[in-house]
């Protein structure tokens, strides 16, 4: 089966690099099914799993925005902030979801409000993989 090398970077670190034989993410525009020899496009990302088909085998990451850049044989996705499933800390998830919560039900500005939808997003993201 082929192949195309997926990497995935964040400000902090080289976060995966494989070769894979598919990867899904959901872009701006929906959902985006990723083989070898895809046309080349770049696009955001949303906060959302990336799902990696490897070898038989399903390998889930969380993924906080960003972008993606597709080309013939390499993808690129370049995230805020990524984790694989096993170094999701569920806990710390649960603690920002409760906080962020709790910043949407008081009456703030809208820079706080948006920040804390983003927050919460996050936070559901790491809780559903996780999970
Ligand atoms: P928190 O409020 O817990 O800091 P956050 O969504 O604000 O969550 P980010 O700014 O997205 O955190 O991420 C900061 C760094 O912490 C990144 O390196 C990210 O990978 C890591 N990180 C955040 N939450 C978790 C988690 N639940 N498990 C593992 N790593 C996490």
């Amino acid at each position: 089966m082929s192949t195309l090398l997926l990497e995935i970077v964040t400000p902090e670190r080289k976060v995966y690099a494989q070769e894979v034989n598919m990867v899904s993410v959901k872009g701006a525009d929906g959902e985006l099914g990723i083989l070898p020899n895809h046309i080349p496009l770049v696009t955001p990302l949303r906060i959302a799993p990336v799902v990696i088909k490897k070898d038989g085998a399903t390998e889930t990451l969380a993924v906080s925005g960003g972008f993606i850049e597709i080309r013939k044989d390499k993808v690129v996705i370049l995230a805020e902030s990524a984790e694989l499933a096993g170094d999701i800390d569920l806990a710390r998830a649960e603690a920002s979801k409760e906080r962020a919560e709790q910043r949407l039900s008081a009456k703030r500005d809208e820079v706080d409000y948006r920040r804390a939808e983003l927050a919460l997003q996050r936070a559901l993201n790491r809780i559903s993989i996780k999970k």
